[in-house]
């Protein structure tokens, strides 16, 4: 056999078969491509037998009009925020009502379970400056916040007011409002309670609180370690021995941890 016999032979073969595969394709097709059964026999003819059944073959979904990226890449919620690694811990110097704060940590303006409240211009966020603590203070709220916020879904978000000046020490009424007696060395934080309308603002009158999230709130500090949480002597919120009625604090708690180092 010559080689041009050969290869005579291997298109024939692929022609017949290229043929045999457009005919079961068109069968095929003729069965699946219309919403009408196929018919099997005809009324004259003999018996087609049953046709093997391709699968039904979902049509190519139709795919969405590219979207603008600045739209895509919007988040619908405020992102998680991380505190990086401090390079040196902050260090609380002296005492709550008389001290300092080194290499202190901003806490960030909000998150996905806090948002932050200055009491002074009643507006949200809270000042930047107002809002340095060690990184152990930030750290604790931002757990204590995600922690409390997986426990009580729907709960709003934490609403996190004065923490300490950048450098820390006196914090008073030169500030705007009361001022604060302690707040000075990084380890004192204010925390609106939760409202019972949900809004992330302060609290005007012990009526808007919600009980039982402001107590779950409390709760969660204390068994974070705080060394003392104030509340006001009208919100009914109680607790363990460090858990301290204080006047001036109906609209607010007073977080302080203890100088660990
Ligand atoms: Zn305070």
């Amino acid at each position: 056999m010559t080689l041009r016999r050969l290869l005579g032979g291997l298109v024939a073969v692929l022609v017949l078969g290229a043929f045999t595969a457009a005919v079961a394709s068109a069968v095929r097709s003729s069965i699946d491509g219309e919403d009408t059964p196929p018919v099997l026999a005809g009324p004259t003819g003999p018996a087609v037998g049953a046709l093997p059944v391709a699968p039904r073959v979902a049509a190519p979904p139709i795919l969405a009009a590219p979207v603008p990226a600045a739209r895509r890449v919007r988040p619908k919620k405020p992102p998680v925020v991380r505190v990086p690694a401090p390079v040196r811990p902050s260090r609380a110097l002296g005492r709550p009502n008389r001290g300092r704060l080194a290499d202190g940590v901003l806490f960030p303006a909000e998150g996905s379970d806090v948002t932050t409240w200055d009491a002074v211009l009643q507006a949200t966020p809270n000042r930047d400056w107002r809002r340095v603590g060690t990184d152990r203070l930030v750290r604790t709220i931002l757990t204590v916040a995600a922690d409390y916020r997986r426990a009580h879904p729907g709960a709003p978000r934490v609403v996190v007011s004065d923490l300490s000046l950048p450098q820390g020490g006196r914090f008073g009424p030169e500030y705007g409002g009361l001022g604060h007696a302690s707040h000075q060395n990084g380890l004192d934080v204010d925390i609106a309670y939760p409202r019972r309308d949900r809004r992330e603002i302060g609290i005007g009158r012990v009526g808007e609180i919600n009980r039982p999230l402001a107590q779950a709130l409390v709760d969660a500090f204390v068994a974070a370690g705080a060394e003392f949480v104030f509340v006001g002597p009208r919100t009914g919120l109680r607790g363990p021995s460090n858990v301290q009625a204080l006047e001036n604090h109906d609209g607010h708690m007073h977080v302080r941890l203890p100088n660990v180092r």
